[in-house]
């Protein structure tokens, strides 16, 4: 795993120990001796992982900290303190400035390895959403990060998976500030509540007497709709085994006995915090993929996506050896209906259209905006007649109602003309099908309009 950590530390000493043994784990490793030379290289390159000391004259790190959480640019980074203070209220004070995780000097060998890897991996996910976001250019990382702040004022939905009944009230009491918690001692059934509720987090207490918890960790790992969720898991002190093996497996945090409720409160809402960020930055990505594919007018499929999902159609059309139809609507004397009531009014008349052929056509049947008021409808498995009879259906459905335009109480009729294409053996490709298709269309319209035609076998 190349990564590149920075280390943060006014004693050069401290510095050196870390650098030598990331250099020992192949980490490409960055070093500043003061809080802004910190800031000032995270804005300059690309930088993965934070090791940032607490205890720093001029800047603390608990500041240098914030400012990195504060910066869009650098929000997304992700901050290990490492401090020589043990003291819970500064691991408290860390994780509200925003630090993602801590270690404690003398640094574990072990633990700072594990930590730093487990928070490549996770970085490497969200870079992976933020670039895909990001050259969409639909969003705005200040954005996202604000809408997950508001989101954070909602408790977090907990799954707690804990042997025992008396530890599950200890955990349930620190967290109902800010989670609504559904405890189980069955790690089985907690598996499958965790598959069919959505939470934002799983807290896994390794307390079993006869269970390994990484069995659950690694189940929850391996099932699709779990695969996101975020897993905190309770270990003893000195558990580093079982800390390593967790992480390698996809743990995102762990938290050692005793408990100290304000620390489990703050890895908590950190873990949730990140979770709600990537939901954020997966469904913007959903949904930009959405919009490239959407005509904005009517809902329907645009050119661009019946352009690519044609050819898929057309290939397993080809494959399998069935037939496979399309037909191109185009609305009559449209220019007409744009010059008498505007084209708002035409607007309107292009979205009832859309809308009418949404509720003819099976399911398996692709509907798109071909261009301003053409329309194509492609019918995969579907032979010659079969194709005329769904087109005739189409064409009768819009002649047989007026279309009622809002605003102005106008109602209107409206025909469309209609060519169809079948392709049977797959000789041809789907642009000369759709050609095909356009001659038929062609036909239609110098025949007198409102009519089906098909193009003669190729
Ligand atoms: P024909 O029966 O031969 O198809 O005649 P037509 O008037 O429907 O065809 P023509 O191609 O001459 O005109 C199409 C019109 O559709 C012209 C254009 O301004 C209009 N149009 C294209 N896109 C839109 C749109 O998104 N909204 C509106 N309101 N009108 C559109
Ligand atoms: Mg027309
Ligand atoms: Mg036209």
């Amino acid at each position: 795993m190349t990564a590149r950590i920075l280390v943060v530390d006014d004693i050069p000493a401290n510095v050196k120990l870390l650098e030598v043994r990331l250099i020992a784990e192949y980490f490409d490793v960055l070093t500043a001796d003061n809080g802004p030379r910190a800031l000032e290289i995270c804005s300059q390159t690309q930088v993965d992982v934070i090791l940032l000391d607490i205890m720093m004259p001029e800047m603390d790190g608990f500041e240098v900290c914030e400012r990195l959480k504060a910066d869009p640019r650098t929000a997304h980074i992700p901050v290990v303190m490492v401090t020589a203070l043990d003291q819970p209220s500064d691991r408290v004070r860390g994780l509200k400035a925003g630090a993602d995780d801590f270690l404690t000097k003398p640094v574990n060998d072990l633990q700072l390895i594990s930590r730093v890897k487990s928070l490549v991996r996770l970085k490497t996910l969200s870079d992976e959403l933020r670039i895909r976001a990001e050259t969409a250019r639909n969003i705005g990382m200040e954005d996202l990060l604000r809408v997950t702040d508001g989101k954070l004022e909602e408790a977090g939905q907990v799954l707690l998976v804990d042997s025992r009944g008396s530890s599950q009230e200890r955990i349930i009491k620190a967290l109902k500030p800010v989670a609504e918690i559904m405890a189980m001692s069955d790690p089985q059934a907690a598996v499958f509540e965790a598959t069919e509720n959505s939470f934002d987090l799983v807290i896994v207490n390794a307390n079993f007497d006869d269970y390994d918890p990484l069995r659950l960790c690694s189940q929850l790992r391996s099932v699709d709709r779990t695969r996101f969720i975020p897993i905190l898991l309770i270990v003893d002190q000195g558990a580093d085994q079982i800390v390593v093996r967790a992480l390698d497996l996809g743990v995102n945090d762990y938290i050692q006995r005793p408990l100290d409720p304000n620390e489990l409160v703050a890895r908590v809402l950190t873990q949730i915090r990140r979770k709600r960020f990537n939901d954020r930055l997966r469904e913007s990505v959903q949904h930009t993929i959405e919009l490239a594919v959407t005509d904005g007018l009517t809902g329907l499929n645009n050119r661009r996506y019946l352009d690519n999902h044609l050819k898929t159609l057309f290939a397993r059309s080809k494959v399998r050896g069935r037939p496979l139809s399309v037909c191109i609507a185009d609305i009559d004397r449209f220019k007409q209906v744009n010059d008498t009531y505007g084209h708002d009014a035409g607007d309107e008349v292009l979205r009832e259209f859309a809308a009418r052929i949404r509720s003819t056509v099976r399911g398996a049947d692709l509907a798109c905006r071909f261009g301003g008021e053409e329309f194509v409808l492609v019918m995969p498995d579907t032979p010659a007649d079969t194709a005329a009879s769904v087109a005739e259906r189409l064409r009768a459905i819009i002649e047989s109602k007026p279309f009622t335009i809002r605003g102005i109480d106008v109602s209107l009729d409206i025909t469309a003309s209609m060519g169809i294409a079948t392709v049977v053996d797959g000789v041809v490709t789907p642009e000369q099908l759709l050609k095909q298709a356009d001659r038929a269309l062609y036909e239609a319209k110098n025949a007198g309009r409102n009519r089906v035609v098909a193009a003669v076998a190729a």
